[in-house]
């Protein structure tokens, strides 16, 4: 019997079917149909480039031993691949790439074809109605540049962000990666600029995703045999903001998508932007290739804001809302909540609280009551930043000076005193000590601990100065 492209390519699928998972099958090999025979070139056709790529990654072995196996030891595999046109839409235009597997192992070619804009892209947020491809990037709407309060803690992160931001795909940052704590403002911040690309540009297509959402979609478009449409959706942003990458730690398969479609993007010259709660180096359970990716671009990390950033971080809050609150307030709930801006929020939000309920002036007592139960630990760190500004206040010098390199007596004064207590009082280490005083190491630190235990014992005036400034810092 002759030959033709079907009943060779059926043959193939017979034994690949025995090689793969069935849900593999179904997904990868299901939608490829044999194309034609050239005496021993068989061409398949797939439908997308994407599909090609992945076919090539992952199957190339098995389809060259199959292949090879119908057509014998020359036989090989072309690809036809289908990309959708917006403007044809009737005429798909197809293109022909020989497969990697016919003998010596190739240097994979990129293939610069775009994925062409369509409206039968489907979305997989579900946005009804859709006609051209409008896409709602999954924004909230408030978080901007405008309430991103900046501080020494965020200052490169929002500074490449909004370069990012003004040149979407036309910095060195891309990807941008944006790592740190919880509630430190990463995903304020990336969104924010996604929400300013869209002031800027409204027909970019932005799209803000969660690691989690993306993953959860992976697994539906595996599901319903929509894996095309997923990726097509995201290959066609402009801008892509996905939040929270740790989270892809352990899914492989979802990483590889995401490989995929973070090599198209940004080949087209497209923005990824990324979330993470760690250093791309840091990140476990992650495919190093994928890892060596986030690192190509920018990665800014975020840190705790110091009491001022947290000050203005309430302030700006509470002009919003229409609220007017005390100081001394204010600077009370930012000393004593100091690492984590979600919760200097939520205690925030909990004062109001309780002085509407109980209509009670928002007043210190107010706010220490109740940060009393808000803060689990009652016997709470007392932080640097505090004990620098107790002790400056005192001695009425600004705190720059206890970080610079002045020698002047009083300010060495104020700084040795304000090292003494941050090793007394709080668990840091000399060395992180030292560096709260503008780098200084850690016998900088010994010497002062020293000094002033001395000058307690052979002088008094010294000495009710200490103490002064302790029962304040017990007040507190
Ligand atoms: P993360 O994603 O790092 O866990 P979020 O972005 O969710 O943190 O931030 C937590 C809360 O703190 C949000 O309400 C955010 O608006 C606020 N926030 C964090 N940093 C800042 C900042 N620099 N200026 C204003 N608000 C901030
Ligand atoms: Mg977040």
């Amino acid at each position: 019997m002759e030959k033709t492209s079907t009943s060779v390519w059926n043959s193939c699928l017979e034994i690949i079917k025995d090689n793969i998972p069935a849900q593999s099958f179904k997904t990868w090999f299901e939608p490829i149909s044999a194309l034609r025979l050239e005496g021993n070139v068989l061409t398949i056709q797939v439908p997308s480039l994407f599909f090609y790529e992945w076919l090539e990654e992952h199957y190339v072995g098995l389809l060259r031993k199959t292949v090879k196996k119908q057509l014998g030891e020359n036989g090989r595999l072309e690809y036809n691949i289908v990309v959708e046109k917006s403007s044809n839409k009737n005429i798909p235009y197809t293109t022909n790439i020989p497969s990697n597997g016919n003998g010596a192992e190739g240097k994979r070619q990129s293939i610069p074809i775009p994925v062409a804009l369509n409206k039968d892209i489907k979305n997989p947020f579900v946005i009804p109605g859709l006609k051209k491809l409008q896409v709602d990037p999954q924004l909230n709407q408030n978080y901007t540049f405008d309430n991103f309060i900046e501080g020494d803690c965020n200052r490169l992160a929002r500074s490449a962000g909004y370069a990012v931001a003004s040149k979407p795909g036309g910095t060195s940052f891309n990807p941008l990666m944006i790592y740190g704590g919880v509630g430190l403002g990463k995903t304020h911040l990336a969104q924010a600029i996604g929400n300013e690309v869209k002031r800027n540009i409204p027909d970019k297509l932005v799209i803000y995703v969660s690691c989690e959402k993306f993953c959860q979609q992976f697994v539906d478009s595996l599901k319903n045999n929509t894996i095309n449409d997923f990726v097509n959706f995201y290959q066609a942003m402009d801008v892509i903001i996905m939040d929270d990458v740790h989270n892809f730690a352990g899914k492989d398969k979802t990483q590889d998508i995401f490989f995929h479609i973070f090599n198209h993007l940004h080949q087209s010259g497209k923005q990824i932007i990324l979330t993470s709660d760690k250093a791309p180096k840091d990140l476990a359970g992650l495919e190093e290739r994928l890892l060596s990716r986030f690192k190509w671009g920018l990665s800014a990390d975020m840190q705790v804001p110091d009491l001022e950033t947290r000050m203005a971080i309430l302030k700006k809050k509470m002009y919003a809302d229409g609220i007017d609150l005390p100081y001394e307030v204010v600077e009370y709930v930012a000393n004593n909540i100091d690492n984590n801006v979600r919760e200097l929020e939520g205690a925030m939000v909990s004062l109001l609280a309780q002085a509407t309920l109980n209509k009670k002036e928002i007043d210190l007592n107010l706010a220490k009551s109740m940060l009393k139960n808000f803060i689990k630990n009652a016997n709470k760190e007392i932080s640097i930043d505090y004990i620098q500004k107790l002790v400056c206040e005192y001695f009425e010098v600004p705190v720059e000076m206890v970080k610079s390199k002045t020698r002047k007596r009083e300010i060495v004064q104020a700084r040795q005193i304000s090292m003494y207590l941050a090793k007394n009082h709080t668990k840091t280490s000399l060395k992180s000590i030292g560096a709260y005083f503008g780098g200084r190491d850690h016998s900088t630190v010994i010497y002062a601990c020293q000094t002033v235990e001395d000058l307690i014992d052979t002088d008094k005036k010294f000495k009710s100065y200490v103490q002064d400034i302790q029962k304040k810092l017990k007040m507190s």
